[in-house]
């Protein structure tokens, strides 16, 4: 027996969505092997007491951008494509692979001190392999890939690549971490968004994804202005309804934002299963829009949540993302729009299907991957407990409160303090290399 967390309130996710008191959880080889009361601990090589804490699926988040962690705070007050192309793309651009790597550090302490195990991430242009070896010896569970643009307005030269050299560095990325690490390492396809796309690009991702049963991340109808130009670059077509002609749609697709669809659009992702991944603190603070989320719920389409980039959030706290997609449908739809359980499935379960790892992680229940997340909610801002811990989550906990972390079973978080990343070193390689890459006088050029 390899670990054994006792007394905690078990928020399992099952089909049940059961609750349970003063529970146990017990790990074996990876792995949850029981969930209940009164566990034996005899032989158990670890045992954590968590009486008075809470015990989570491991958070995921399903849209997320560590290449631009290093990037926070340096591009406020942008709507999305000055936001792109004065400001992260020329940032991205002067990314190497020693920056890039500091910023996935940087990234994955963030997310694991503040309760998230599992992401799916799209890099800029190059580098992606140090997200990667970040992620690897960070111990997070990883779904990624390299931006892929092959056109556009606006791109640097830095980023602007062939569509042969596109398919090709992708290619070689996936074989080199798809699966491995036991699985932990996963590739997907990130064409970024229709505008940097050629036709013929995403018609060979959708063709290649299919043979290699891989997932596609990409973004979709973020903004208003985006929309109108996809129009325009399609002949009329509408963002998701254009997706579907090239073959991007169905399960094995996650579509960041969605803010602005038409009925027909919303009908398209419910008959293809298509995963959908909402952003709201980077929504809000770009001023793209309030995604109707409660409607697309209510159609089945399955909607995960994620942080986007920390330059559009500016924070890639979880529990921030769940209070902001909880409140933020109550103006629209009143004030019992979405319900803490309905924000809990989309960090967990939908967050899993974002990231195809449904059978792997997003409940806590035997056979699943031991992806933990245990949570103090007994602070200042929680107190005193409500009878709905539910609520105390959703609506008051913040990522400091979250006291352990494990991922496949080993502790990556223990009583606050990270265990694979050394919190000071990884902000102080951050300020050297951000300084490094950006310094004043350094050309960033916005344009080839
Ligand atoms: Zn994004």
């Amino acid at each position: 027996m390899d670990l054994l967390l006792t007394g905690g309130t078990v928020v399992t996710m099952n089909r049940e969505r059961e609750v349970l008191v003063r529970a146990d959880v017990l790990v074996q080889e990876g792995r949850i092997a029981k969930v209940g009361r009164g566990l034996k601990t005899r032989g158990t090589r670890r045992v954590v007491d968590v009486t008075g804490k809470v015990v989570l699926p491991g958070l995921i988040h399903g849209h997320l951008h560590a290449c631009q962690t290093l990037f926070r705070g340096r591009a406020d007050g942008l709507e999305l494509l000055d936001w792109l192309r004065e400001r992260i793309w020329p940032f991205e651009a002067a990314h190497d692979a020693a920056s890039m790597r500091a910023s996935a550090d940087l990234t994955f302490a963030e997310l694991i001190r503040s309760g998230v195990t599992a992401a799916l991430d799209m890099g800029t242009v190059h580098h992606y392999d140090a997200v990667f070896e970040s992620a690897r010896d960070a111990g997070f569970r990883l779904v990624g890939g390299k931006a892929m643009m092959d056109a556009g307005e606006g791109v640097p030269q830095g980023l602007r690549e062939s569509t042969a050299g596109s398919l090709a560095e992708s290619l070689a990325l996936m074989e080199r971490w798809h699966g491995s690490h036991d699985g932990r390492l996963r590739y997907a396809f990130a064409p970024r968004f229709v505008l940097s796309c050629t036709p013929e690009l995403l018609r060979e991702v959708a063709r290649l994804a299919r043979e290699h049963g891989v997932r596609i991340h990409t973004h979709a109808s973020e903004n208003r202005k985006e929309t109108e130009a996809v129009r325009q670059y399609t002949g009329g077509q509408d963002n998701v309804a254009y997706f579907h002609t090239v073959g991007l749609c169905g399960p094995h697709v996650t579509l960041a934002h969605c803010v602005w669809l038409s009925e027909e659009e919303r009908h398209q992702l419910r008959e293809s299963r298509t995963v959908v991944c909402h952003c709201p603190g980077s929504n809000l603070k770009l001023g793209s829009g309030i995604a109707e989320i409660r409607e697309l719920l209510d159609a089945g389409v399955p909607v995960a949540l994620g942080a986007d980039g920390a330059p559009c959030n500016n924070t890639l706290d979880i529990f921030h993302e769940m209070r902001l997609a909880s409140v933020l449908q109550n103006p629209r739809r009143g004030p019992r729009a979405m319900a803490p359980m309905e924000v809990l499935e989309m960090a967990t379960l939908n967050g899993a299907r974002a990231l195809g790892l449904e059978d792997e992680v997003g409940s806590i229940e035997p056979g699943k991957r031991a992806d933990l997340t245990v949570v103090d909610v007994s602070g200042l801002h929680s107190s005193p407990m409500p009878g709905d811990v539910l609520s105390s989550l959703v609506y008051s906990a913040r990522g400091s409160d979250v006291a352990h972390v494990f991922i496949d079973g080993k502790p990556v978080l223990k009583d606050g303090v990270l265990t694979t990343l050394d919190a000071a070193s990884v902000m102080a390689s951050a300020n050297a290399h951000v300084e490094r890459i950006l310094r004043p006088g350094k050309r960033l050029r916005a344009r080839a």
